[in-house]
Order: structure tokens, then sequence, then C-alpha cells
């Protein structure tokens, strides 16, 4: 029989050893506003203080004084290419090269998760690409990946915007062949697919089982179309107005998804706020129709980050000029450079909302697509630690540093360090 240790056998509290960090001087984007309050965390979790206080009788072990930064949750980018200089879906070989750059690149524009995304490609680099781009909890070497989103190749063919039309397909034969295509969807967090193709219905059902979350987009469908893959599991559709049929009173295409009452649910859909991919009108009409349902993507292909110029995007070349990358030799759009945080502030200014608004778009929204709410994307208890100081003043935003699970992964150039106050811990 075991021994009992009269020490750990009356009833205490648990005390976590763990340390207990206390921002003060701060504002917090919290349930929807700006509200003044200390922002606590521990273990890489956001805290709740008070059952520390009453219940652990314990203090702060850290304090940071944040001299009055926003407080807000770390942005989330479901739709990436690469950036940087890299591509997901180019250059295999440069794959975990390429995730190393991009994922650390983007702490210094707020992102702290993402979807690296690859573009239609052939069966052949599915199977190389998608098994590496696993799952992985964000850190000192860049933003976490929430798994990858395949756009494609079950698009249209008339609205494949800068896909390559030899790796499209136009219908699926059935669900054994996503498997031929794509290998195991292990990896596979999101994809879009064009719901008026033959079989992709079957697919939609297919995929929503296995959780994938279910875009629309590049697609020539109809509202009906819409309507039925969102009552198969389709839940986004991806880059409103770009890559779909425009709005028409008679037939208002999946743009009609925002309004429409034969959906199961309310969708979301991604906007590529950069003020060239979606006019600042067409952004209002679609914010102001569904407000709740806007996510900010950024689309960026292999040239954001980088200058002036010609770059690869897949295994095409664009040129890019000012905030626009174009297919070389037409005016075909290709993805845009723009980054998260230049998002947020061209949003706030092209729909006239406020930054809480502004933020709630690139992180609790997109957090509720990928099935995170209460996880990532907000500032609640509980929720992982990943957050952002932003200095706000002027009606402009900037990220002055960038926290994934409790840690500072990145401070901007030129901004002063912050001084993190220890204290030791009283015995009891
Ligand atoms: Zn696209």
């Amino acid at each position: 029989m075991p021994s009992i240790d009269p020490s750990t056998s009356k009833k205490s509290p648990p005390v976590s050893q763990s340390k207990i960090y206390q921002f003060k001087n701060c504002r917090l984007v919290r349930d929807g506003k700006i509200v003044k309050d200390d922002f606590w965390f521990r273990d890489g979790k956001i805290l709740n203080p008070e059952p520390v206080f009453f219940e652990e009788r314990v203090r702060a072990d850290v304090t940071v004084d944040c001299r009055d930064a926003l407080i807000c949750p770390g942005f989330i980018d479901i739709q990436l290419n690469g950036g940087f200089g890299y591509d997901f879906s180019s250059d295999p070989e440069r794959l975990d090269e390429c995730l190393a750059k991009v994922s650390k690149g983007l702490l210094a524009t707020g992102v702290t998760s993402y979807c690296p995304t690859v573009v239609t490609s052939s069966p052949a680099l599915y199977h190389q690409v998608l098994p590496r781009l696993r799952q992985r909890a964000g850190g000192s070497w860049g933003a976490g990946i929430l798994g990858a989103h395949v756009e494609g190749p079950f698009i249209s063919m008339e609205k494949k915007g800068a896909h390559k039309p030899e790796f499209i397909r136009n219908s699926v034969q059935n669900v054994g062949e996503l498997e031929a295509v794509y290998g195991a969807l292990d990896n596979v967090a999101l994809v879009t697919v064009a719901p008026e193709l033959p079989g992709v219905s079957e697919a939609i059902a297919h995929f929503a089982d296995r959780g994938v979350v279910v875009s629309l987009g590049h697609s020539n469908g109809n509202l009906e179309d819409g309507e039925a893959a969102v009552s198969r599991g389709a839940s986004f559709i991806t880059h409103l107005f770009n890559a779909m049929l425009p709005f028409h009173h008679r037939d208002p295409g999946l743009v009609g998804l925002l309004t429409s009452r034969l959906v199961p649910r309310p969708v979301h859909y991604g906007i590529i706020a950069d003020g060239i991919h979606t006019h600042p009108a067409a952004l209002r009409i679609a914010h102001r129709t569904h407000p709740k349902g806007l996510v900010l993507v950024t689309d960026a292909m292999a040239a954001m980050g980088l200058g002036e110029g010609e770059h690869q995007i897949g295994q095409m070349k664009v040129r890019v000029a000012g905030q626009c990358a174009r297919l070389v030799g037409s005016d075909t759009l290709a993805g845009s450079i723009v980054t998260m945080d230049h998002c947020v502030r061209q949003f706030v200014k092209d729909a006239g909302v406020s930054l809480v608004e502004g933020i709630e778009a690139a992180t609790e929204h997109p957090a509720r697509v990928m099935g995170l709410s209460g996880v990532k994307g907000t500032l609640k208890y509980g929720a992982d630690a990943d957050f952002l100081l932003l200095s706000d003043h002027e009606d402009s935003m900037t990220v002055l540093h960038t926290f994934i699970a409790g840690e500072c992964v990145y401070s901007a150039p030129a901004t002063p360090p912050l001084s993190f106050i220890h204290r030791q811990r009283e015995k009891k």
C-alpha cells in the first residue's frame, strides 16, 4: 500500500508555478469594443485574474508597462500564396525555406496564424507539398500554420484568374479522385471549389465530413449552385467579387449568398481589401449587407514584402507596380501584394468602420471560419495568448509588438523595448 504524504493530503487550491504576466497601462479590444483594463496570461493562455487572486492568492510574477498601447488578438490570414520572394506552389525543393521565411516575415505584419495557400497544380505537386504543410504552433520561428488552403483544381476554366489552365479539372468523377489528386487530406484545412461543376456537390460533403472547411470560388455558378453547396456543407466564399459572376439583379450569383434565405446558416466571405481587388463601393455593399461574415484575406503572393518588378507565382511571371501585381503581358490581377495590417487600415478607411470592426475582420471572423472560436482571434479568457500591441494614434494603426503563446516574437524597429519587471513570489 502506498504511504500518504501528509503535506499533500490536505486540500488546498492548486497553485501553478508558471509565471503570471500582467500587462498594465493598456487598452484591450474585447467583446466588440475598446476597454481600459490590464491584460493577464499564463502558460500561453489568456488568464482571468479574479480566481487567481481569490483562490490561488498569488499576484503577477511579471509586470509590463504597455505605455497606453492597444492590445488586440493576432491576425489570421486564411489565404496567402507566399511572400518575401517565396511561393508555396511553385518550388517544392525550397518549401521548408519558404515556410520559414514567410512564417517569420508575417510576424511584422501582425499575422500570428495562417493557411499557406496552394493554387491549382498537378497531382504530383500536391503530393509533394501538402504532406509538408502540416499544422504547426507559432513561436519565435514564425506565425503558426493552421493547415493548407488548397485553391483548385476543381474550378471553372472561365473564372480561372491566375490559375494554370492545364491543371484545372472540370468535374469530380468520384470522391476517390480527390485523394488521387491531392493525396491524403490530413493537412488540408480549407479547399476552394466551383460548386457548379459535375461531382463537386458530393466532393463538398466528403470534405465537410472530414473537417475540411469548404469555400466556393473561381466559379461560374449561379445563386442556386451556391445555395445547394452551402446546404451540403460549404461555409465560405473565396475572395468575394473576384473570379465569379458579377452581381445581377435577376441572378445575383454567389454574391447573393450574403442575403439568401435558403441557406442553413450565414456564410462568411473573404475580401481582399487592398483598394484594387475590391472597389471601396463594393466592399461597403458587402460589409453593410453582412458585416459579421466579412473576413479579410491578403491573397498575397511571392512579391509581397519585395520591391517592384517581375516575380514568379506558381509557374507564371508577374509584374509588380505600386500596390498591384499582374500577369506579365496581360491585365489579369495575379493576387495581391498587401499585408494584413495594411488590409485592416484600408478596410477601416474604405468601409468607414471602427478600428475594432477592422480588427475583428482579421481575427474573430477568420477564427470562426476555421472552427477556432474562443481559441484564436479573441482576447477572451482561456484563449491562446497570441496578441499584438498596436499604436492607433491619429487613425493610423501600426504593429509595435507581436506575441505568440505569450512570447514576444517581433518588435518593430525603433520601438522602445518593453521592460519586463520580475517579482519574487513570496513563500507561503
Ligand atoms: Zn483565387
